[in-house]
């Protein structure tokens, strides 16, 4: 049967394009539709969404032949986690998993930038812009998608990458579960007096973590969790104003403030799909699934599932095998299950009442003292268990 594409995607965010690229480097024919411009490389000031690629996601974006712009990213080899108040402290270091870093933080823009130049350098990739799926049906063999643009396409296997409000995913039926925190994250970027250098830190506290991921040079991104009602007060804070909260409640180390580049908020939601697949179709990343941002995961794990999904369909004769994506599903679906439970597990000990935070403090300093452990939790990070 004739079809438009191997692979149809929706949803040319990093999970998407990083999937879209690993598979059209390995000759298949994609197609990736996207409802918004196509990304622009950043500038000046940092973009304010900020991702960690740990050592495994790195491996699928150099797979797919992408070269990452080296003077916007930021190497860490040190995680360090403590909680207020000085009960519980862990440092992890690559070196001690014989790794010669963790990963990288990048700004997503920059990501998704340099994902996209890659694509337009291969043929057998398309890109459709500025349109939305707006009907799907499965046929014998491939599954049609209908574009509000009025372009119907084909494929042997349609991809679902469409973020946590997949359209994909509503249109086929397939239902999520949904946790809200009650939680805001404020993003703010800075530039510090002191270098940030290559260690990221979070603090937790009884309210939420307070976090810093190092940007190259004198800069960081700060991330300051905390329940609704004070976070929306502190996001109307001016500049100033702001900048004195962040002296007054961040750790000291952070030193002192010289700007603040940019700011935004965010609601903190989980989300999980009931299932990944149907007839010819599949959910990554946020549409499949969304973590609570505390141990920079979520991208990770939608990379991972990119990753393995393109490892199920290159071995595979027919991309759209129900046996081979219940497979895929199987173990994804365990995966992040998995960091879903672990992460839920850190926001409640941590923000719990105080016997739970004692247990918190117990947690890392047992973390800290059994090199095992640490190993393991060291490995997780990197993805490479
Ligand atoms: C505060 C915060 C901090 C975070 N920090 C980290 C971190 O440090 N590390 C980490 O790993 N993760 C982090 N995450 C999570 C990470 O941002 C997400 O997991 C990641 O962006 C998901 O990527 P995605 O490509 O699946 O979805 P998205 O980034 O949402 O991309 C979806 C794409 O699909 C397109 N699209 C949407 N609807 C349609 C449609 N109907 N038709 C066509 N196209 C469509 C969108 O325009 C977009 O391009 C954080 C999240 C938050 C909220």
């Amino acid at each position: 049967m004739q079809v438009d594409h191997d692979i149809l995607i929706i949803g040319g965010g990093m999970v998407g394009a990083a999937l879209a690229a690993r598979l059209a480097s390995a000759g298949l024919s994609i197609g990736m539709v996207e409802r918004g411009d196509k990304p622009t490389a950043p500038e000046g000031d940092y973009d304010l969404r900020i991702s960690s690629l740990n050592v495994r996601s790195l491996e699928l974006i150099q797979d797919g032949g992408t070269l990452l712009p080296e003077d916007r990213l930021c190497p860490f080899r040190h995680i360090e986690v403590w909680s207020q108040g000085g009960g519980g402290h862990s440092l992890f270091s690559s070196a001690d998993s014989e790794l010669e870093r963790f990963g990288v933080f990048i700004e997503n823009q920059a990501l998704q930038h340099a994902l996209w130049q890659r694509l337009e350098t291969l043929s057998n990739a398309t890109i459709y812009t500025h349109c939305s799926p707006v009907a799907t049906l499965a046929g014998r063999g491939s599954r049609f998608v209908e574009l509000d643009d009025g372009r119907s396409l084909s494929a042997r296997l349609v991809v679902g990458a469409d973020g946590a409000r997949s359209r994909l995913r509503e249109l086929v039926g397939i239902p999520v579960s949904t946790y809200d925190y009650h939680q805001r994250a404020l993003i703010i970027n800075v530039e510090t007096e002191l270098p940030q250098q290559d260690t990221s830190w979070q603090c937790f506290t009884p309210t939420g973590p307070l976090a810093m991921l190092p940007l190259p040079g004198h800069r960081a991104s700060l991330v300051w969790y905390d329940e609704e009602a004070s976070a929306t007060v502190r996001e109307s804070l001016d500049d100033d104003a702001l900048t004195q909260a962040i002296e007054r409640s961040f750790p000291a180390r952070l030193g002192g403030i010289t700007r603040i580049t940019g700011r935004a908020g965010f609601p903190i939601k989980r989300q999980h799909a009931q299932r990944y697949t149907t007839n010819r179709l599949v959910l990554i990343g946020d549409a499949a699934h969304v973590v609570h941002p505390l141990a920079g995961q979520g991208l990770n794990l939608g990379l991972h599932d990119a990753a393995s999904l393109a490892d199920t369909i290159l071995l595979g004769e027919d991309p759209g095998d129900a046996r081979d994506l219940r497979r895929f599903a199987l173990q994804r679906r365990l995966a992040n299950q998995a960091m879903l439970t672990a992460t839920d597990g850190f926001h409640h000990l941590f923000t719990g009442p105080e016997p739970l935070r004692r247990l918190g403090d117990l947690g890392l300093q047992l973390s800290e003292h059994l090199p095992a452990a640490k190993r393991w939790m060291m490995r997780q990070a990197s993805g490479l268990n």
